[in-house]
C-alpha cells in the first residue's frame, strides 16, 4: 500500500468525471492504469512538463540513476517495457548502424532470429512474439510448451540467430523451463547476447548478474513510476537499442515528463521502506482472510508471488461442489458492485481467484473485506451467476471489438 489520494477524494474524482469507481485487487493491470504513481513521481513530472530540456541530456541522466539501480553499464527510457523489447531485439539485429535502424522491420539483413523458449511465448495483453516481429525478429521457439534441454536451446542457435529472448513473469509456463543463467550460458557459447523480459519484476540487479545483457523493466508496474519503459545492460547495447529511436522506436516516443518521471520513481524505490509497506500488505491479507472464515467450501491462503517478488497475495480458493458456487462467480460478483473491485483471476479455471494487496490505497482494504463478506453471504443465500472463464479471457478482446460501437 502506498500513500495515495485519500478516500474522499478518490471517490468524487470518479463523480466528477464519470468514470466508474474502482478498487484494484488484481495486481498492476495496465488495463486500470497500473499502478499508484508514487508522489516523487509525480511532483517530478509536475516539475518538468512545463520546461524545456535536452533529451538527449535529460536520457544521459537517466541512463546513470539506472546504471547505479540496476548495475547495467548504461540505460535508458522508453513508452513502454513492450517498447522496450522490440528496441533490444532491433539493437541485436542491427547494432549500432543507423542506416540498417531505418531499414527494419521489412529490411533486417541475415541475422534476425531470436531463440525464445515455447513456454515463453506469452501474453501480456499482447503477444510478445509480435515485439520481436515489430523490430524485424523471427521468432525460434525452443523446446516444448513443458520440456525444455539445454541441446534444443543450443540447435536453435545458428549464424543467423540475433539474440535469445528469456521472459520472466507470472505469464509464461511456471516449470520445465530452462534457468535464465544457464539460458545465458548456452546463448553466450554461441556468442549470442540475452534480452530478458523483466517488466513486473522487483529485482533490478539480479537478472544482470545471472547474464542478461539487457534487462527489461516497466516503469508503471512496481516502480510506480509513469507509462513507460526501462532499457538496462551493456553499454553497446543499450546506445544500439537507443539508436532505433531514429527508426522504429518513433513511435514509441516516450516524453520528457515519462524519463523525469521514471528517474524520480527510481530514485523514491531505493528510500521506499519496503518493510512497512509488506507489513501494510500483509495487514490488509489477514483482514481479508478474516472476513472469508466460515464460509463452507472457501479456502483463504496468503500464498507467495510465483516470480519470488517480495509480495503475498490472498488465493481464495473455491470447493465449488461443496460452496454451490465458483472462485470466478465470486470475482464476477465483486466486479460488478460499485466501487468495482477487480480481482486477479486470470487462474480462475483452476478454482481460484487471488487478491493482490499491491495497490491499495488507504481505505481500500477494509471496503474489500466488508464486500467480500456481502457477497459471499449473498452466494450462501441465493447462489451466484456463473462465469465461463475461457469467455472471460474472450472478453479481453471483446472490450476493444465492443469499444464506442455505437
Ligand atoms: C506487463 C508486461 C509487459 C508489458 O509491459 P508494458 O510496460 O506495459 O509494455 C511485458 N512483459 C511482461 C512479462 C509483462 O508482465
Amino acid at each position: 500500500m502506498l500513500e495515495s489520494p485519500k478516500n474522499d477524494a478518490d471517490w468524487s474524482f470518479y463523480e466528477e468525471s464519470g468514470l466508474t469507481p474502482l478498487i484494484n485487487v488484481s495486481g498492476t493491470m495496465t488495463s486500470l492504469g497500473a499502478s499508484i504513481v508514487v508522489e516523487e513521481a509525480r511532483r517530478a513530472m509536475a516539475d518538468i512538463l512545463p520546461r524545456f530540456v535536452m533529451m538527449h541530456e535529460l536520457q544521459a541522466a537517466a541512463s546513470r540513476r539506472i546504471a547505479e539501480l540496476t548495475g547495467a553499464e548504461a540505460g535508458f527510457v522508453t513508452a513502454s517495457a513492450s517498447a522496450g523489447v522490440s528496441l533490444s531485439v532491433a539493437a541485436a539485429i542491427t547494432g549500432f548502424d543507423p542506416g540498417r535502424a531505418e531499414m527494419l522491420p521489412q529490411r533486417p539483413g541475415p541475422k534476425n532470429r531470436v531463440a525464445v523458449q515455447l513456454g515463453h511465448l506469452c501474453s501480456y495483453g499482447a503477444p510478445i512474439g509480435q515485439a520481436v516481429e515489430l523490430a524485424g525478429g523471427v521468432v525460434v521457439p525452443v523446446g516444448q510448451s513443458t520440456h525444455v534441454m539445454d541441446h534444443q536451446l543450443e540447435t536453435a542457435l545458428d549464424a543467423e540467430t540475433a539474440a535469445g529472448l528469456y521472459v520472466v513473469s507470472h505469464h509464461v509456463v511456471e516449470y520445465g523451463q530452462m534457468p535464465l543463467q544457464r539460458f545465458a550460458e548456452i546463448c553466450h557459447g554461441a556468442g549470442v547476447p540475452v534480452i530478458v523480459d523483466a517488466a513486473s519484476e522487483y529485482d533490478l540487479e539480479g537478472f544482470l548478474r545471472q547474464g542478461a545483457d539487457i534487462a527489461v523493466y516497466s516503469a508503471h508496474k512496481f516502480l510506480g513510476g509513469p507509462t513507460a519503459g526501462i532499457v538496462a545492460g551493456r553499454r553497446d547495447l543499450v546506445r544500439a537499442a537507443y539508436l532505433q529511436n531514429l527508426g522504429i522506436g518513433r513511435g514509441m516516443k516516450v516524453g520528457k515528463e515519462s524519463i523525469y518521471g521514471t528517474m524520480a520513481a527510481l530514485e523514491a524505490w531505493k528510500r521506499r521502506d519496503h518493510a512497512a509497506i509488506r507489513r501494510r500488505e500483509e495487514e490488509a491479507l489477514r483482514l481479508w482472510q478474516q472476513a472469508l472464515q466460515g464460509f463452507a467450501g472457501v479456502t483463504a491462503t496468503i500464498v507467495p508471488d510465483p516470480t519470488d517478488n517480495p509480495l503475498s497475495r490472498l488465493k481464495i480458493a473455491v470447493d465449488r461442489s461443496e460452496a454451490g458456487f465458483s472462485a470466478a462467480a465470486i470475482g464476477k460478483a465483486l466486479a460488478a458492485g460499485s466501487p468495482a473491485i477487480i480481482v486477479r483471476d486470470h487462474e480462475s479455471e483452476l478454482g481460484y481467484i487471488q487478491l493482490d494487496p499491491c495497490n491499495l490505497a488507504e481505505g481500500h482494504a477494509g471496503i474489500v473485506a466488508e464486500r467480500l463478506q456481502e457477497v459471499l453471504s449473498d452466494a450462501q443465500a441465493k447462489g451466484l451467476e456463473e462465469p465461463d472463464p475461457h469467455d472471460m479471457r474472450n472478453g479481453a478482446a471483446r472490450a476493444y471489438r465492443d469499444w464506442q460501437a455505437d
